[in-house]
């Protein structure tokens, strides 16, 4: 079994360790014996989406952000029908706001996102900065997922959130709510990296992948005593 996990944008999309969510990823396939191929996607690289099991897309600044944006717009009909298709998707901060409609900058600039869901991300006053503990709506458990967040914009929409917010700002610091979740594409504020932190999230994925590609129900349990224990320690200093 094998499963090919597209690492969209890594040359520019790479912020407080995202390139972590992919290792995680691979090396918890690898412990299972399931084989993994990672393909940087990018503009010298326009591999085929199709051919895709799993897709990350990490943060980025405004400007690594732009050039994305312009560059995946050839490719945002592809990228929703594998969405609605149930291909699993882990969109970080940058990478989550490009999903919606637009980002809307500091200076003010519309930057138009992939428009594949009907939100839009402003650039407010202020850094939302700091560590971030939520509640999943995935029926995960534990219950908990934690991470770093450091974002200027600010995300509102009606979909499902990822989770509710317990320590931290989330997807507009008003709301308390976190990240957004449709079929089995999560965008999520939470850097960190989020899936070394959060084994359950990363399995949740891998499963995902599995399950649409080989009809798989469960996958086999790993030893997640260090995974949870960083995982606690989160909890332990932040949790009210
Ligand atoms: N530039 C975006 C913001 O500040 C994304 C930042 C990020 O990906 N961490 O909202």
């Amino acid at each position: 079994m094998e499963l090919k996990i597209y690492h969209m944008y890594p040359d520019l999309l790479n912020l407080y360790g995202d390139l972590g969510n992919v290792t995680s990823l691979r090396q918890r396939c690898v412990w299972r014996g399931i084989n993994v191929e990672i393909v940087g996607f990018s503009m010298n690289n326009e591999a085929p989406l199709e051919d895709g099991d799993l897709f990350f897309i990490g943060g980025g600044s405004d400007r690594g952000q732009n050039i994305v944006y312009s560059h995946l717009l050839n490719y945002s009909r592809e990228m929703e029908s594998l969405i609605e298709d149930g291909a699993p998707v882990l969109a970080i901060c940058g990478g989550y706001q490009l999903l919606g409609e637009k980002y809307i900058d500091a200076e003010g600039n519309d930057v138009p996102g992939l428009g594949i869901f009907d939100y839009h991300t402003r650039s407010e006053e202020g850094r939302l900065i700091g560590n971030i503990i939520i509640k999943n709506s995935l029926g995960l458990s534990p219950e908990t997922l934690v991470g770093f967040e450091n974002h200027g914009g600010r995300t509102y929409h009606e979909h499902q959130p990822l989770g509710q917010v317990m320590v931290g700002y989330g997807n507009n610091g008003k709301d308390q709510e976190e990240g957004m979740v449709y079929q089995n594409c999560i965008g999520t504020y939470l850097h960190g990296p989020i899936l070394p932190k959060n084994p359950h999230l990363a399995d949740y994925l891998i499963l995902k992948a599995m399950e649409r590609k080989y009809g798989l129900k469960e996958l086999s349990k790993l030893d997640d005593d260090r995974e949870f224990s960083a995982h606690d320690k989160v909890l332990q200093l932040y949790a009210p």
